[in-house]
């Protein structure tokens, strides 16, 4: 079927040209359907009309009460049901329920409160969302409902005796109660109900103080710069910083004026900030960082801050290089003022790129037509993942706005995986955010079939024309990859709980699908199958394509470090109580430590810091989530775009899971031979635990149960070593009981002890290992269990819980390895992020 239709504006008024030039711009199904406007699919009113998505209730605003009401009926019979029943597994699928019953109607509602054009089903859907609110608000304070789950999990033959997936999510939802102190006796769970609210109270006057334009006298700034703000009276008006204005002037002015520290604001802060600290002691944890990063791939603080300050030493040779290429720029417009300033990059940066990329952006619009664009979107997914998206009619009433397309997403052997609604072009009063919904979570059901995922993508595209179809930005472009890799997460997850189906996952874990695909989107292999001119059929050329990659990476490492600091400002903020000094104070030091553009007296930006609030002490996930994406492109992708075997495991290692598993990666790799690079995965973690070995004396019992069980799982799967250069020996692990029991085939060389392995990898020897049905592991509480009976460590390893130390298996790219040098592995990781 794919590429037989035509596109049905060339069959009507081209046809003449079409015939003449014989270039044929045919796209499939799906790329007709998003380059067509749709036609004759007035809203129907007297027909048969279904509700939104598909939900009989919500034909008019009246049934969000109907839904609501429904599912808060269901909510206490299943609340009934899991108070009485014995802890068992069934107790977590109670609990999956419940959550599903009240997410199903509150999602949805979530969705329509901002983007229904209609004011009545806006209001509608947001009075169901209060109401649910407050009943999830009492649900998380229902004592018996949190012993329910609290006596499955506190009795070790029963909590052992659940899967990890479902372990895992009784965790999640035990932590969710714990949050709210219902473990805590009451005297400490009222206070930890007031810290809430209050916590509450000061996010919302934060985030309103984030966006307060300041008033300034209009007499203290040069006369020149005046008619760039909102002049009133004696005063003029700074709403922001900017940041692109050409006038070096302006900018300094916008940077001084907007960030001169408001104290109700920075008092604000101070309050937030140690009321959030407060309520993360009173619930267990050493700070609120501490409890954020509970369940993140990260894990804990010291590991973020530890990321970012290898991330920063990697980057600040390259940034300070950019900033040098902007100091530049600046000296030849403004020869006397040419000092680079914190408010200069913005605008440098965008005029260096631009000279850079010679390539107007404008030209590349008529090759990304959104048609296109969906058709590599359907091709790239076929190829990789055997799936297709295929259009589908919605019925009236089911959409909330007429251009609003319906995609079903096949699989080609397992059949229809979700629904995706496509919510692509601007409209009056729609938020302009692209974004991924969550409508409805994937999730056995009680009679074993399978709840489909719905999912809305929300973009912000230009309508067609009368006589083009949508044209894309290549900015535009790689937004469409990038919400695309959300909605894959959510179409081809198969979690047995919707808790953690497709992108309820951790945050640091949750955007590494999306930008995964940005590497698709950027790779000329990918570029090349779909984009194509509207009009001609002509291809892109390659030339465009390596430009614009060339231009994305013009002063990438200073925005970069950018982010580092706010990332580190983030962790710091959220660290140890009391911190003896000002938030002011915090960020001069911080900002000279991780950016390198110096603070500038009587500002406080961090006033302005929004995300402080919706992603405390969890800023860094873009970053972390870079990074691994960034792995996984490389081990996977790079060679091959295309490669099926990849596109499968990639998804069965990390997408089928959803947040059902922690997101810590091990990416396989066949044995064969010579060994591909994927396969020194294994030695950088075997390098990183060994450094730690060998950094104490005693070297067994350093080891944690989760690295022992790394290791062990990892010995026992490796089933060939490939040695190149002069380096021939052979090691066993014989000391620790680490032993490679598969180990065949491979000439065996001179024995020789692991210290001595690991200082000849540490000056640059290249050696791999091969794993046989390797996959990703969690190394968490969840899989402990057979270790704890194996024989193979002799008894003498302590199982006991000690403090996490291996958090991030990664892959090597390289054949360096910096990470045996210090022991850490996380030195190969940032080498992954920035060597890009
Ligand atoms: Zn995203």
């Amino acid at each position: 079927m794919r590429g037989a239709m035509l596109c049905a504006r060339r069959l009507g008024g081209l046809r003449a040209r079409l015939g003449a030039r014989q270039v044929s711009t045919s796209w499939s199904p799906v790329g007709a359907a998003f380059n067509v406007r749709p036609q004759g699919r007035r809203l129907d009113l007297f027909g048969e009309r279904q509700g939104l998505f598909g939900v009989p209730t919500l034909r008019a605003p009246e049934g969000f009460r109907v839904a609501q009401e429904r599912a808060l009926r269901r909510t206490e019979q299943l609340v009934a049901r899991a108070c009485s029943l014995p802890p068992g597994p069934q107790t977590v699928l109670l609990f999956d329920e419940l959550s599903d019953a009240l997410c199903r109607v509150a999602d949805l509602a979530d969705f329509v409160r901002i983007a229904h054009p209609e004011a009545a089903f806006r209001e509608a859907a947001e009075e169901a969302c209060r109401s649910i609110g407050t009943a999830v608000e009492k649900l998380n304070t229902n004592v018996e409902l949190y012993q329910s789950l609290q006596k499955l999990l506190a009795d070790e033959r029963l909590a052992n005796s659940l899967d990890p997936e479902t372990r895992r999510v009784a965790e999640l939802f035990l932590f969710d109660f714990e949050i709210s102190g219902i473990h805590l006796d009451n005297d400490k769970r009222r206070r930890a109900v007031d810290l809430n609210v209050k916590i509450l109270d000061l996010s919302s006057t934060f985030l309103m103080g984030t966006n307060l334009p300041v008033k300034a006298e209009k007499h203290l700034l040069p006369e020149r710069v005046w008619h760039h703000f909102e002049v009133a009276g004696d005063h003029v008006v700074v709403d922001g910083l900017r940041a692109e204005a050409p006038d070096d002037l302006v900018r300094e002015a916008a940077y001084k004026i907007f960030l001169y520290p408001n104290a109700g604001q920075l008092k604000c802060l101070e309050e937030l900030l140690s009321n959030r600290d407060l309520l993360a002691k009173l619930v267990g944890y050493e700070s609120f960082s501490h409890r954020a990063l509970q369940g993140t791939m990260a894990r804990s603080p010291e590991t973020v801050m530890q990321f970012l300050e290898k991330l920063s030493d990697k980057l600040s040779e390259r940034t300070m290089k950019d900033f040098e290429m902007m100091r530049g720029m600046k000296m030849k417009l403004n020869p006397q003022n040419s000092e680079l300033m914190p408010w200069d990059p913005p605008y440098y940066s965008s005029l260096i790129r631009a000279e850079r990329s010679s390539v107007e952006p404008g030209a590349y619009g008529p090759f990304f037509s959104l048609g296109a664009c969906m058709d590599g979107l359907d091709v790239l997914l076929g190829r990789l993942l055997g799936v297709s998206l295929r259009v589908q009619q919605p019925a009236p009433g089911e959409v909330w706005a007429q251009d609003v397309r319906k995609l079903a997403v096949v699989h080609e052997s397992e059949g229809l995986l979700g629904y995706i609604y496509c919510d692509f072009f601007q409209r009056a009063d729609k938020p302009h955010q692209d974004c991924h919904f969550t409508i409805r979570g994937g999730r056995v059901r009680e009679d074993g079939s399978y709840q489909l995922p719905v999912v809305v993508l929300m973009l912000n595209l230009p309508q067609p024309s009368r006589d083009s179809p949508t044209l894309l930005t290549p900015g535009m472009m790689e937004n469409l990859f990038h919400e695309m890799g959300h909605a894959m997460h959510s179409m081809l997850g198969r979690t047995r709980y919707q808790h953690v189906t497709g992108t309820r996952c951790p945050t640091d874990f949750a955007e590494v699908p999306s930008i995964l695909m940005e590497y698709f989107a950027a790779d000329y292999r990918v570029v090349q199958q779909f984009a194509r001119h509207y009009q001609t059929g002509q291809s892109l050329p390659r030339s465009m394509v390596s430009r614009l990659c060339e231009s994305k990476k013009v002063c990438a490492a200073a925005d970069m470090q950018l982010q580092v600091f706010y990332a580190a400002l983030d962790q710091l903020y959220h660290g140890p109580h009391p911190r003896g000094r000002c938030t002011t104070d915090v960020l001069r030091a911080t900002q000279e430590r991780f950016y390198g553009l110096p603070y500038v007296p009587g500002t406080a930006w961090q006033l302005r810091f929004s995300h402080l609030v919706g992603y405390g002490a969890k800023y860094y996930s873009y970053l972390m989530s870079r990074a691994v994406a960034s792995m996984v492109w490389r081990e996977c992708f790079l060679q091959d775009p295309f490669n099926r075997a990849a596109g499968e495991r990639y998804r069965r290692e990390m997408l089928a899971h959803g947040g059902g598993k922690e997101p810590l990666l091990m990416v396989e790799g066949e044995p064969r031979e010579p060994l591909s690079r994927a396969s020194s995965a294994p030695l950088v973690l075997l390098l990183a635990l060994a450094g730690k070995l060998f950094a104490v004396p005693s070297a067994q019992s350093s080891l944690g149960r989760d690295e022992a069980l790394a290791v062990h799982s990892l010995c026992t799967r490796i089933h060939c070593v490939h040695i190149t250069r002069s380096f021939s020996h052979l090691f066993t692990w014989a000391i620790s009981g680490f032993s490679f029991p598969n180990l065949t085939n491979t000439p065996l060389g001179n024995t020789t002890s692991p210290q001595h392995l690991c200082r000849e990898m540490a000056i640059g020897y290249n050696v791999s290992f091969g794993l046989k049905n390797a996959s990703l592991f969690p190394v968490g509480k969840p899989c402990c269990a057979p270790v704890r009976n194996s024989k193979a460590w002799g008894g003498v390893l302590p199982i006991e819980q000690s403090e996490p130390n291996l958090v991030f298996l990664v892959t090597c790219h390289r054949t360096c390895f910096p990470v045996s040098r210090s022991g850490s592995f996380l030195g190969v990781f940032t080498d992954i992020l920035t060597v890009e």
